[in-house]
Order: structure tokens, then sequence, then C-alpha cells
């Protein structure tokens, strides 16, 4: 690798001091953040990322679950690269584009049309306006803690706790930000997960008011455990009976199967929400399904009902790395990874087990969550982390983290195509180590 040296680089801590001046805790996204400050990045490349002071690790974060192929993927760099020469952005129609709708559309007999936006915030957005320009209905029904972005409507639920969450068969729609309005609140019914029971009586209730039904078939922060057929199907039959449509968030579940999540089911959802590694490491959404409803979109459309449009969608940087991106990611690269996943899933389950802690870890494809409960959560309320296992998480989390391993702060994994058996085997070796290392934690807990 020749990369320059780190050599008279500010370090992290000095550079933190300067951008708690300028930025609200120092930073753009909170997700950056750690104690005593955050660490700021000097290359990542493959499957590894280095700081600032010269560390090297493991990333199973991938930004988030964004970088399939992990950092700077020479074929990424080289379509970036020649693109860049040509421009970045332009108010003409580029090739790319075209070529990339093309490939994605054909990944999934779902997506008959496609319009690219620049975040999986927006993706989701533009589904929820869809669906209400579709059915000339306003309310959203989602599942109680699923993360979908930071549109108002998306948003309501995702950090419920059992001071406000109410009843867990009808749960409450909880606000996340201060002075969210309450015609937000009132429009957003919120659906336990995998009760079908509860669920469709919830809909049954509000069924004139319900423009779509909004979820994520293996939601990471309800938990990372799949969708049910039962309560997808049942969801499905539901909105077809009711003008609703049905609408899959797989901003991050799509690197799970080569069509998404979705083609582990018999049902097909009306609209799709894309984003994360359909960029190739750039900003991206997209919102791809019927073409009926897709010409909302078309302002040469009869039915031309939902203006939608945006200075940097589509850009040509994003489109070439994505395109380049996704045709790397064919159907034997998705069998690889998940085969991956399913390694390190066993190799975590098999540290658990060696070091004896009450612990349990889940996922699917190449995806998996380590929870500080000693059986699988089946839903948000099940996964949420009192005050205790939320301090030994941290501490299971620092400690993977000083020894080499980037997790997503909820001690989820998302592997990329650069790791090798070896980086898996690793991960599980630093997990078992830090499983021993918290144990006396957990004694001092169940004491207290
Ligand atoms: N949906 C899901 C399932 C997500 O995980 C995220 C981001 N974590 C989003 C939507 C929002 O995507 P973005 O951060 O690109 O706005």
């Amino acid at each position: 690798m020749n990369l320059p040296p780190n050599k008279g680089q500010t370090d992290s801590a000095v550079l933190y001091q300067r951008a708690l001046e300028v930025m609200p805790g120092g930073c753009s996204r909170n997700t950056i953040l750690r104690k005593p400050h955050p660490l700021y990045a000097d290359y990542g490349q493959s499957c590894y990322l280095v700081d600032k002071a010269g560390k090297s690790r493991i990333d199973f974060s991938n930004n988030l679950a964004s970088l399939i192929h992990g950092h700077a993927h020479p074929a990424v760099v080289s379509a970036v690269t020649e693109q860049l020469l040509k421009g970045t952005a332009c108010t003409l129609a580029t090739e790319s584009e075209v070529r990339y709708a093309e490939h994605l559309c054909s990944r999934n007999n779902g997506f008959e049309q496609i319009r690219f936006v620049n975040s999986g915030t927006e993706a989701v957005m533009c589904c929820l306006k869809a669906a209400r320009a579709y059915t000339n209905k306003s309310g959203i029904a989602k599942v109680e803690g699923s993360y979908h972005g930071s549109y108002d409507y998306a948003e309501v639920s995702q950090i419920a706790t059992p001071e406000n969450w109410g009843d867990a068969n009808r749960p409450s729609s909880v606000p996340v930000v201060y002075g969210t309005p309450d015609a937000v609140l009132n429009d957003v019914k919120v659906i336990p997960f995998n009760d079908p029971e509860n669920a469709i009586s919830i809909l049954n209730n509000h069924a004139d008011d319900i423009a779509c039904v909004l979820v994520d078939l293996l939601p990471h922060r309800v938990g990372l455990s799949p969708v049910t057929q039962d309560f997808i199907t049942e969801i499905f039959h539901w909105t077809r009976r009711n003008n609703t449509l049905l609408v899959v968030d797989e901003v991050i579940t799509f690197r799970t199967r080569y069509g998404g999540a979705q083609d582990c089911y018999d049902v097909r959802p009306d609209l799709t929400a894309l984003g994360k590694m359909i960029g190739g490491g750039f900003p991206v959404g997209a919102v791809a399904g019927r073409r009926d409803i897709m010409q909302l979109m078309n302002p040469l459309s009869r039915h031309y009902l939902f203006p939608l449009s945006g200075t940097f969608s589509a850009n040509p940087i994003t489109m070439v790395a994505g395109l380049t991106s996704m045709e790397m990611y064919n159907e034997s690269a998705v069998e690889r990874i998940n085969t991956l996943g399913k390694r390190a899933r066993e190799g975590i389950a098999e540290a658990i087990r060696i070091a004896d802690v009450p612990f349990s870890v889940n996922g699917a494809g190449s995806l998996f969550r380590v929870h500080v409960k000693p059986v699988i959560p089946g839903n948000y309320r099940a996964a949420f982390l009192n005050a205790d296992e939320a301090r030994i998480l941290n501490t299971l989390l620092d400690y993977l983290f000083d020894n080499g391993l980037m997790l997503i702060d909820t001690c989820t994994g998302a592997l990329s195509t650069a790791m090798t058996e070896k980086e898996i085997d690793i991960a599980c070796e630093i997990f078992l180590d830090g499983f021993r290392e918290i144990k006396p934690l957990l004694a001092t807990q169940s004491a207290a």
C-alpha cells in the first residue's frame, strides 16, 4: 500500500477541540462520537480503517452498512476518477443514470421503474409521499422502534422508551424531536413487530386513513430478527383489501439477497426504498416499484401528482460508483459474503458459549448483531437495553474497538466483500476475549 505517511497531521484530540467550536457536539453526525473524543480517520483500504494515530481496525461498520466492497475498491476508484475529470454534476441527463437504472431494475422484477435521490431518508420520504398521492390518504403505519431515517413521519417511535411506549399491543406514537407536530403523531400508527393479530387490529381501526404500511424486513434497531412470512403476508393482504400500499425499506437489507431481502418472501411490495450500498460509497437513495405508482412522478403523465426533483439526484459520480459496485455484487458475491456472515454468527455464538456469558447473536446474510440478552430478542421492547445492559454493551464495544474491531454502536456488524475467513476468525477471537474481559462486570450487575 503506497499511502503518504501520517506525519505532521493534527491529532484527534486537538481536532475535536476545534470541531466543538464550530459544530454542535463537534460533528455533523452523532454516530462518529466516542469518549473522550472521536477518532479522526486517516484512510480506509479494503476492510481496514486506519485512524490518525496510525491504528488499524477491521471495519465491520463499513460506514453504517453502506460500503459493500470495503474502502477504496480499485474498480470504484477508477470509475469515479474517470468521471471526476468529466465533471461531478450538471443540468443535462447522463448515460450513467440510464445504465444504472436498467441494472437495478433488472435485479428484481418488482422494480418496474426507479428514481434516484440522495439519501435513505429521502427515499423513504418519497415512498410515503407517493403512497399518499396514490391512495389520497395521509396516514402511515410503521413498526415500533424501526429506523427509517429522519423524515418526521418515518421517525415516529424510533427511540421509544419504557416510560413512553405504552401498551405493547397498541404502541404509542412517540416523537423523536421535541416540537414534532401532533398532526404527525396522529397520522402515524405504530404496530407491534411480528404480531399479525394486534397489527391487523390496529390497521383495521384506521383503514380509511392509512396510505401505506412501512416495513423493514430485517429491522436493525428492532433487534435484527427477520419479519416472519406470516406477518408480511397478513399485512400484504390487508393492504390489498384497503386501498393501501406496502412499502418495504431495503436501505440496509438489499445486501442480503441479489434482489433484496424481499426475495425471501412470497409477496412483492408496491414500493421499495433503497440507499446506502447502492451508492458505491457516495450519498444515495432510490425509490423503486410498480410502474403505475411511479408514474405519479412523471410530469408527462396524466396522473402526475407527485413532483420530485433534487439538485444532486442521480449525479454521475454516485451513478458510476453505484453501477460499478453493484455489477461486482453479483449472485456469487452475494452468496460468498452471506457464507462469511454465517461463519461470523456461528463463530460469535461459539465464543458466547465458551465464555459462558448471557448474550446472544442473530442476523441474516452479511449482517449480525450481538445482544446483551440470553435469548435473541424478538422485537424492539425485548431488544431494548436497560441502563446496566447499555453499560455492559458499551464496555464491550470499547474493548472490541481498542483491540482492532470497528462495529456499529448497537454491536452490529455489516461485512464487506473485501473480507475473508481470516478477518472473520480474527473478529470471533477478539469477541471471545471481549466476552471474557467483561464477564466480571456481569457478576457486579447481578449482585447490584
Ligand atoms: N432506512 C434504514 C433501514 C436505515 O438503516 C437508514 C440509515 N441508517 C435509513 C433508512 C436512512 O438512510 P440515510 O442515513 O441515508 O438517510
